[in-house]
């Protein structure tokens, strides 16, 4: 049975394009018989708020979706992060990092989907653990796990390329896992058989086959859709001025309309579905 699901971050209020999200990954599992999980990966100490997820439950109660299971929150499952981090450090993988963001950014050369790439400053060297952010060694692991592939279903078979983000991190100094670690577990723990995200995170999934292999969990299809845009091609976000779902539920709109709406690609005016390809991840 096919199983999806939504995971916000709650950093912010949710707006129209986590709308559309949410609802491509809950139609997708109502129109094939299978489930939808709602995951909130409240994991960033310094980023995440408490009444942001209670917030983003509402909206989306008021948009018409329904879950098939009570609401998984990742900050009740950090020891099964730490567990799967020292696993990959036990193989050798991982390195620490003291690098700040702005050496990384005297240092870098080269520009990746998700931004600057890490030019591996602190690989092969004896950096002190203490507050590091740990690394994952992506060529070695990638030679470890030999060539990868993974399905999307709507882009067809892909050849697993990691690389193309770099050496990314998996334990952070300032949340106890990374996204890539935290989502690629709880989407095996969740079971969840259709992972269904934006087309701006679609590199975060190279990464994500390749920790499902050092980790032997189940590998699932991938659905990356199209995003909500703006005129200027960029994707929707609140401190754009996007409207938050809470401020319209507030206001009297009918969430079930607007779902409905979105369903049907009647879009707000100035808005559009593409690929954004332009706009780097956010969760990476
Ligand atoms: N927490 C991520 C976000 O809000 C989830 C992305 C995913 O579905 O993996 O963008």
């Amino acid at each position: 049975m096919i199983r999806t699901r939504f995971a916000p971050s709650p950093n912010g209020a949710l707006h129209l394009g986590h709308a559309y999200a949410a609802m491509v990954a809950h139609d997708l599992a109502r129109a094939r018989g299978g489930q939808f999980l709602l995951r909130i990966e409240d994991i960033d100490g310094t980023r995440s708020r408490a009444d942001m997820a209670r917030q983003a439950v509402e909206d989306l109660r008021w948009l018409g979706l329904t879950w098939d299971a009570p609401v998984v929150m990742q900050s009740a499952r950090l020891a099964s992060y730490g567990a799967a981090a020292d696993q990959i450090k036990a193989m050798g993988l991982l390195y620490p990092c003291q690098c700040t963001r702005a050496q990384i950014a005297a240092a870098a050369t080269a520009q990746g989907p998700d931004g600057l790439i890490y030019p591996g400053t602190c690989r092969g060297r004896n950096v002190s653990p203490e507050g590091a952010a740990w690394r994952l060694d992506v060529t070695r692991a990638m030679a470890m796990t030999g060539p990868l592939t993974w399905d999307d279903e709507l882009a067809g078979i892909q050849t697993a390329r990691p690389d193309l983000l770099g050496d990314v991190v998996l334990l952070r100094k300032e949340a106890p896992a990374s996204y890539h670690l935290a989502a690629t577990l709880d989407d095996a723990e969740d079971g969840i058989t259709l992972v269904t995200r934006g087309f701006d995170l679609f590199a975060a999934s190279h990464v994500h086959r390749l920790l499902q292999a050092l980790l032997d969990l189940p590998v699932p299809r991938w659905h990356h859709h199209a995003l909500l845009l703006e005129n200027d091609g960029r994707k929707l976000a609140k401190r754009r001025g996007s409207p938050a779902l809470a401020d319209l539920r507030l206001a009297g709109v009918d969430g079930r309309a607007l779902a409905d709406d979105l369903r049907a690609g009647r879009l707000p005016a100035g808005l559009s579905l593409g690929t954004g390809v332009t706009s780097p991840s956010t969760c990476a």
